[in-house]
């Protein structure tokens, strides 16, 4: 399953940045999805849920913030979003486009119990 193992991904870049003995003081993970990484919020809220439970993050639960997807033309440099499966420049008509952001999956923010937060 692709949610399970991004949820892996997830919790070694907690590790990364928080001793186990902090562990049970994480209370949010904030992430940022792309909308085009294709993950299910739900999906990997469960596979971390069941990842971390019975460990030290077992308090831990993720924020989900879902990225649009962004688009950048070659043509005439404009920047858009993009709905639905349009690739196409909406001020200049081009198909030389590129995707610039929508397709990534970052941990922004590690939240601890005792309002310390740590940014990444
Ligand atoms: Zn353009």
């Amino acid at each position: 399953m692709h949610e399970l193992s991004i949820a892996q991904n997830i919790v070694d870049i907690i590790r990364q940045y928080v001793p186990d003995t902090q562990g049970p003081d994480v209370r949010l993970v904030r992430i940022k999805v792309g909308r085009m990484s294709g993950v299910v919020a739900d999906s990997l809220n469960f596979c971390f849920g069941a990842i971390v439970h019975g460990t030290a993050l077992s308090e831990a639960r993720l924020d989900i913030e879902e990225t649009p997807l962004e688009s950048h033309c070659g043509g005439c440099g404009n920047t858009f979003a993009v709905e639905g499966a349009c690739f196409q420049c909406p001020k200049c008509g081009s198909g030389e486009i590129q995707v610039v952001s929508g397709t990534e999956l970052q941990v922004v923010e590690i939240e601890l119990s005792d309002r310390q937060a740590g940014v990444l």
